[in-house]
């Protein structure tokens, strides 16, 4: 089944900004951090210490700035990572509970924490 393209949609993201997440996929998988960024557009996050992307900088005195490497969080993909629960430190999937008033929180699929403060 094809997917429809072209449609400006916002992806559905499990991962917001704080959570403790842990990678599972591509070259950091295995690493954890927490989320200093989402993309929900592009369905991207940043990971503390994740994605580690170097870049060369040319020494500006006038700025007092050194030349060098500097090592900056990139972007990696929202589906590589999973929250990692606070209750039992596991990775989970996202389940959702509903609250008495209507509201929606995110829980963890093993101990059925609460994610959310
Ligand atoms: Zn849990």
């Amino acid at each position: 089944m094809a997917l429809a393209h072209g449609r400006a949609e916002r992806h559905n993201m499990q991962v917001r900004k704080g959570d403790n997440v842990k990678v599972i996929a591509g070259k950091d998988a295995g690493k954890s951090g927490r989320v200093l960024w989402v993309n929900g557009q592009k369905n991207t996050v940043v990971v503390e210490h994740v994605g580690i992307i170097k870049r060369h900088t040319r020494p500006n005195p006038s700025k007092n700035v050194k030349g060098g490497i500097i090592e900056k969080e990139g972007s990696i993909n929202a589906s590589n990572v999973m929250i990692v629960c606070p209750s039992c430190g596991k990775h989970t999937r996202v389940g959702h509970t509903i609250l008495p008033d209507g509201s929606k929180m995110r829980s963890c699929r093993h101990c059925k924490a609460t994610l959310d403060k």
